[in-house]
């Protein structure tokens, strides 16, 4: 499967044009954010009266030896009170900070997952198929969650981290330009040692996400196919895999640990060795009295603000880094295309029971070099039952899609009601148009919400009407919990002819004018087989039916059969009119009669012999 999406693996610097694609998330809460970079800059504030107030006991009533003692402590009082001022002041600035910024980054981050969750709903089918679902899960879940990292902390903090490197050399330098410029020249090999590092690093920690991404994605889909590697006795194989692939990804960490641990060390030794030159340095320079021994710690002080924020950027490039490329992973899933919108105001057909449906030399393609229906031409008039056959592959299933607007026609028109289904509006034309396809799927949670389908329309009244017509409703009433008992994994717990009515209820649940019927192929019992084409029969009572039939009995009442063969309809006409003509539907039957059930190539026999006109 081609993929477009940039993988796990991030091999570029972050694009700050991200930036700017995501302000308008962030814009309706910019008060709030510079609210947070005013707290901040106000808790460095605070950060660096600290060292100042130290400077000024130590310099203050600490040295003045010619005042009175208890002057002395008074004057240490004070300054020990507002030191404590300050500690308290720094603590809560820290706790608004932090609230300010989880809260800010949180409300972003829901906006942002919200309008990502509606894109991927609203992007048309060939997105999904480029897209697998885990992935796509992966964007609305852990990237949207990295974007926060972003949000909240990320850009904020670094940039501050780096105007504190600023603010407190700044600092030093207003202190004691000689010694500031000791401490400076030692910057340079830190700076290298970062770089050095930042590329290791980057290359180690991106071939871990990469690995990483992975063995998530096998897991997924090991843990979705136990049932298959159970019944085929290689958990054994599927556990030494596991550990393998576990195995790499631990390696691939212990690589990027290793790199982050040399960096802090290298910049600890780096700032460690700065520190025993301006001992010798600044002490020398209190000796000679050009320097307060206050003035000397507040020095020493400022210096150890430094390592602090240095580290932070080291550590938070490549949460950045992830951060930023999930950020474009998602803002590339906004830039996909939605469905398009129907161009002038959207039409509805007053409703009036039965409707038409006309196909006008439908052609259509996934890929354009591969036609896959090509001039389909024929009307369903309202209450008619079309029956579609032909072998596997011949378009059926694709040409059901295109009623109902799953997919748009590649050429011609479709008509629902004498309107183009792409002039209609969309909700009106899927409650007209009821779909069942062979796709039966059930999601967790009640029968009732899948009959409704989320649908408020859909009242539990309702529900149980479309579980009676289509004859379900005493084995709904038996289950425990009623039409309130829970469906688990997909419906697992459900046979196949359960769960083909369930979603024949669900498709008469929103009492549809139209029905597009794609016949599950999968073979069920006699008995369910009954039931099925009883609740087929009441499906169809009167209502326009466009049917893809794997039955001989459905094609058999069908009022017309086309028989379609490369995307052609190459046979039209009734049941009768068909066998008797000798031609493609006749030797469809003939070839079923002979090759016994399971077969898939047309009308089914097997279970519905004699064949005859
Ligand atoms: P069956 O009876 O087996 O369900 P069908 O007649 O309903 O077959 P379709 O499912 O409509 O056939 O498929 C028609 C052709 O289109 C096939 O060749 C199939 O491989 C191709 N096709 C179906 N879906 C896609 C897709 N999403 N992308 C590309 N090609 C597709």
């Amino acid at each position: 499967m081609s993929n477009k999406w940039p993988d796990e693996s991030v091999d570029h610097p972050p694009d700050l044009r991200l930036l700017r694609q995501l302000w308008p998330f962030a814009r309706p809460y910019r008060r709030a954010f510079a609210g947070c970079l005013l707290v901040l800059a106000v808790s460095f504030g605070v950060e660096l009266a600290g060292p100042w107030i130290l400077r000024s006991a130590i310099d203050g009533p600490l040295s003045a030896r010619d005042l009175p003692r208890a002057d002395r402590v008074a004057a240490l009082g004070w300054h020990a009170a507002g030191f404590g001022a300050l500690l308290l002041l720094g603590t809560w600035l820290g706790w608004v900070y932090g609230r300010l910024t989880a809260w800010n980054g949180q409300r972003v981050v829901r906006d942002v997952r919200s309008r990502l969750f509606a894109h991927v709903l609203a992007a048309g089918p060939s997105f999904h198929e480029r897209n697998p679902a885990g992935k796509l899960t992966t964007r609305v879940t852990s990237d949207v969650e990295n974007l926060n990292e972003l949000i909240s902390t990320g850009v904020l903090q670094s940039a501050f981290d780096l105007l504190k490197i600023l603010g407190v050399l700044a600092a030093l330098f207003l202190l004691d330009v000689r010694l500031a410029v000791f401490t400076v020249a030692a910057t340079p090999l830190v700076i290298v040692l970062s770089l050095l590092f930042r590329d290791r690093a980057q290359k180690a920690y991106s071939r871990v996400r990469v690995k990483l991404g992975l063995q998530n994605a096998w897991t997924a889909e090991v843990v979705g196919g136990t049932r298959i590697t159970r019944a085929f006795g290689r958990q054994d194989h599927v556990l030494r895999e596991y550990a393998a692939r576990n195995h790499d990804t631990a390696e691939g960490w212990r690589e990027t640990v290793f790199h982050f641990s040399l960096f802090f060390s290298l910049v600890d030794l780096a700032l460690r060795f700065t520190t025993i030159g301006m001992l010798w340095f600044g002490g020398s320079a209190v000796l000679e009295g050009s320097l307060a021994p206050g003035q000397f710690v507040q020095f020493w002080l400022y210096f150890g603000m430094l390592s602090a924020p240095i580290k932070e950027l080291g550590e938070k490039y490549n949460v950045l880094q992830a951060a930023f490329a999930s950020a474009e992973r998602i803002v590339q899933i906004l830039g996909e295309p939605v469905q398009p919108k129907p161009p002038t105001a959207p039409r509805t057909a007053p409703r009036r029971g039965a409707a038409s449906i006309r196909f006008e030399h439908v052609g259509f393609a996934y890929e354009p070099t591969r036609p896959v229906l090509a001039d389909v031409d024929f009307e369903a008039r309202p209450g008619e039952r079309v029956a579609v056959v032909g072998p596997s592959g011949a378009g059926k299933s694709t040409l059901l899609m295109l009623v109902s607007r799953l997919r748009d026609v590649s050429s011609g028109r479709v008509l629902v009601d004498g309107i183009d289904v792409r002039e209609w509006d969309l909700s009106s034309l899927r409650h007209r148009v009821g779909v069942v396809s062979q796709d039966l799927f059930l999601f967790t949670g009640t029968v009732l919400d899948n009959v409704r389908l989320f649908d408020p329309a859909v009242d539990e009244a309702r529900a149980w009407r479309a579980l009676e017509l289509v004859g379900i409703a005493d084995f709904v009433r038996a289950l425990p919990g009623g039409i309130h008992a829970r469906v688990e994994e997909r419906g697992a717990t459900f046979s196949q002819g359960e769960r083909q009515l369930l979603s024949f209820a669900r498709a008469l649940a929103v009492e549809p004018d139209v029905l597009v019927l794609d016949e599950a192929t999968a073979s069920i019992d006699s008995a369910a087989e009954e039931r099925l084409q009883r609740a087929l029969q009441v499906a169809l009572q009167g209502r326009t039916a466009l049917v893809v039939a794997h039955r001989l009995s459905t094609v058999r009442d069908a009022d017309r059969i086309l028989v379609l063969e490369h995307g052609r309809v190459v046979e039209s006409g009734s049941h009768r009119e068909l066998v008797e003509r000798r031609g493609s539907y006749h030797r469809m039957l003939q070839a079923l009669a002979t090759s016994g059930p399971g077969t898939e190539t047309g009308p089914d026999t097997a279970r519905q012999a004699p064949v005859a006109p």
